[in-house]
């Protein structure tokens, strides 16, 4: 049964969990991708290039956004992110679901061109939990830590225009949740209709 691919857009503050919860359901669904965005933001410990993300210069970063090659990209946290168009029309023309994990300023500029895309965020259960995960992460200096605390309530406030929110208290609640969606919005007459109407005639 051919189908468009779906595109899942995933957002929430920086330690909320998100790209855990993605890399979960990436391994459980096998029609899923998650989409490799371009960073100019230097690799963590354990980043690999290619799978985490395409790092590259701001030069080759400010070559692409120039050549219209992004289908959204952002300033976050002093760092330009993006994600590339070509990848998201292969996967969806191929009829590959894709997660894209981006924050809300790239969601925004997707919400106007992919109507049918389905809009996700991600909430802590609390700012004191927040500061906490962040602080155990210990991926990022205090003051980089700082800024992302900050940035969080912006950020959080935005969740009121998306699709679903799912509050990641419980790990594997929030999993059963993100996989509830992704089902469900698979599931979904206007998806699967073209798919089924030759065979059954309807
Ligand atoms: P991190 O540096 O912690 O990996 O990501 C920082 C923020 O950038 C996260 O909110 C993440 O979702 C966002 N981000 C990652 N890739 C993209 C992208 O391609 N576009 C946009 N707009 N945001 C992104």
């Amino acid at each position: 049964m051919k189908r468009e691919g779906i595109l899942f857009v995933i957002s929430a503050p920086s330690g909320a969990g998100k790209t855990t919860l993605c890399k979960e359901v990436i391994d459980i669904f096998p029609n899923l991708r998650h989409s490799v965005s371009y960073t100019t933001r230097s690799a963590r410990p354990g980043e690999v290039h290619g799978r985490d993300y395409f790092f590259v210069s701001l030069d080759e970063f400010k070559g692409m956004v120039a050549a219209d090659e992004f289908a959204e990209w952002a300033e976050v946290h002093g760092n330009f992110y993006g994600t590339a168009l070509k990848t998201l029309e292969d996967y969806r023309a191929q009829g590959i679901d894709v997660i894209l994990d981006i924050d809300c300023q790239g969601a925004h500029q997707l919400k106007k061109k992919y109507q049918g895309a389905v809009y996700l965020f991600v909430l802590p259960p609390s700012y004191q939990e927040l500061r906490r995960r962040l602080d155990c992460r210990s991926l990022d200096a205090p003051e980089v830590i700082d800024r992302r605390i900050e940035a969080a309530a912006g950020e959080i406030r935005e969740s009121r225009w998306y699709d679903y929110i799912i509050v990641n208290d419980v790990f594997s609640k929030a999993v059963e949740e993100l996989k509830s969606v992704l089902i469900a919005e698979q599931c979904k007459t206007t998806r699967v209709l073209a798919g089924v109407s030759e065979l059954f005639d309807i």
